[in-house]
């Protein structure tokens, strides 16, 4: 089946914001202090339990936030609430959407001037019920073109507004009927741009699909509105909260299928639903479905892992001007393959949030995965064994290293506080620690025995192969950053943010592009190290991919940013060949 997908489904920039104030809070949680959330922050169950799990508790009431930090959630409250928490003690954290905030202001700067406020929404919604505390009791809500002649005629200040996420069409036909009534109103079209944008999108796609699927919660207004809108554009709409509640054989009947998601739907169910719908169709029939599963599957085994780490080690022999060696490949292939597979056993929780399918296929293959792991390790060490015992004991403490990774160091009781410390938890360890361990693994444990007479040669090889890792390993920790800040995994993106990752990964790009002209002209490398220029454009190019893209977590993007390495490697082997 044909699936597209809406550039616009998934979370806006107010919920984004709100679920970071709040996993934030969490990460800097002062001992004994308690956090709550007035209110659902997010219409997902999924992640309303994961919030719930980390001590983020969901409350309703006012009088249960007493003491408490509370955080306010995008749709915003009403001035008295805002003012009762204060009273009963509550720490406020806001994070109120900015555009939610600005229609606050505008309603408040009216109601000054003694005006009388329509709002078209829901009158139970929250943020409604925020937007109407400001209209100093002169507030009204409709949400139907009739209901606007039910309202007193006499009034002669009178302002018009939208819920942020109103319906585009439903506001317009209100509008026309609200300046016949009123001539002199004011009217305010307060619906926020990314729903306008997501609906506009929703007609788009609906002209060109045979069927919608709109994905989110029941109780969410604006995904509730997007399924409305598709409906209107007469085109059968399915809205489902997962994928569980589609029907193959009923989708079946469409050759193509339309997917957007409400403003607090994740982005991994997103991609589960379009996986599913991709997946119905005849895969004989289908060979893009079928090449993108190989790639997933390729992805899932670990298969770029190991064989990214197999040509770094030809690259690094290409460099450095060492003979080729077929073992030494194998054992950089063996140690990164081991390493990884057996740190996602240990570290299941993000790789569930970010990818359920990969999670599913590593539950299915854990024996074999686990079995193979263990081969390769002693693969790695009997052939670390045969460069020598230096090469022995650094494969050794490498092995070490990784295996405690993710598994708590029991340190001496007078330690209290790090005596359950993993070396996963300590911040950005992973996208710094995958570097250096792929770097030693290819450049210092086979060629131990040449370090007093090619230093210089073999340090500048350390230093661009871990640049290169770096950069690689950043940008998959950018795919993965919602998962692993939920888990609370601390990567460099989810310490800095992303858009500071972005310009850290310019900075070593560029150090890549100085370090590519240096290595010849100074001697350190051989020409091979020339080919590095185009793998930072590459790599420059993901990264802006990695912005522009939505849907981050596609095994896709992951195949992409895997492919320079392979390139890369796959160029060295070239140059190899030809010396
Ligand atoms: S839909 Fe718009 S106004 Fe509402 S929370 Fe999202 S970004 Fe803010």
């Amino acid at each position: 089946m044909k699936v597209f997908v809406a550039e616009t489904a998934g979370f806006c920039k107010g919920v984004k914001d709100a679920l970071e104030v709040t996993l934030e809070a969490v990460q800097k949680r002062q001992e004994g202090e308690k956090i709550c959330t007035f209110g659902p922050l997010i219409h997902n169950r999924q992640v309303l339990a994961m919030l719930e799990e980390k001590g983020v508790s969901e409350q309703n009431h006012l009088e249960e936030c007493a003491g408490k930090k509370v955080i306010i959630r995008a749709h915003g409250i009403p001035p008295h609430e805002r003012q009762r928490l204060h009273r009963i003690d509550a720490t406020l954290l806001d994070a109120t959407c900015k555009r939610v905030a600005k229609v606050h202001a505008v309603i408040k700067k009216h109601a000054r001037r003694g005006f009388h406020t329509v709002i078209v929404g829901d009158a139970d919604h929250a943020e409604v019920i925020g937007l109407l505390g400001y209209a100093e009791g002169r507030g009204h809500v409709i949400n139907r073109p009739e209901q606007v002649d039910e309202l007193p005629g006499s009034w002669e200040k009178v302002l018009l507004v939208a819920q942020t996420t109103q319906n585009e069409e439903v506001f317009e036909e209100i509008r026309t009927r609200f300046l016949q009534r009123y001539p002199h109103a004011l009217v305010k079209n307060t619906i926020c741009d990314s729903t306008q944008q997501r609906q506009a999108e929703v007609r788009q796609m609906c002209r060109q699909v045979a069927a919608m699927v709109v994905v989110g919660g029941y109780h969410s207004g604006n995904t509730l509105r997007l399924a409305d809108v598709a409906r209107e554009c007469g085109v059968p709409t399915y809205h489902i909260e997962t994928e569980a509640e589609l029907n193959r054989q009923d989708m079946a009947r469409y050759a193509s299928v339309g997917v957007s998601a409400g403003a607090s739907t994740p982005n991994w169910i997103i991609r589960n639903v379009v996986q599913y719908l991709e997946s119905i169709q005849p895969e004989s029939s289908n060979l893009r479905y079928r090449l993108k599963r190989t790639l997933e599957r390729l992805a899932y085994a670990n298969a770029y892992v190991a064989g990214g780490a197999a040509l770094l080690s030809a690259a690094a022999q290409a460099l450095m001007d060492f003979p080729a060696s077929f073992a030494n490949a194998v054992m950089a292939a063996c140690y990164a393959f081991a390493m990884h597979s057996l740190n996602i056993y240990l570290d299941r929780n993000a790789i569930e949030l970010n990818d359920p399918g990969r999670a599913a296929f590593y539950h299915r293959w854990r024996p074999v995965f686990t079995g193979i792991s263990v081969m390769a390790l002693f693969l790695a060490f009997g052939l670390a064994m045969k460069s020598g015992f230096l090469a022995f004991l650094v494969m050794g403490l490498l092995i070490l290293f990784g295996l405690i990774y993710a598994v708590p160091v029991i340190l001496p009781a007078r330690w209290q506080n790090l005596s359950a410390l993993k070396i996963k938890d300590i911040p950005t360890s992973k996208t710094f620690s995958v570097p250096i361990a792929w770097a030693a693994v290819t450049v210092i444990a086979p060629h131990l025995s040449s370090l007093s007479t090619a230093f210089a040669s073999m340090l500048y090889t350390f230093w661009v192969i871990f640049l290169i890792v770096l950069v690689r390993t950043a940008l998959l920790d950018l795919l993965a950053v919602r998962g692993d800040r939920l888990v609370g995994r601390e990567t460099l993106v989810v310490l800095v943010g992303e858009r500071r990752t972005a310009w850290f990964l310019t900075g070593v790009l560029t150090l890549l592009a100085l370090s590519a002209v240096i290595g010849p002209l100074a001697g350190f490398a051989t020409g091979f190290a020339y080919v590095l220029l185009p793998v930072t454009a590459a790599y420059g190019y993901q990264l802006h991919r990695c912005f522009a893209s939505r849907l981050r977590e596609d095994p896709l993007c992951e195949t992409l940013i895997e492919s320079v390495l392979i390139g890369f490697g796959g160029l060295a082997l070239l140059w190899i060949a030809i010396r």
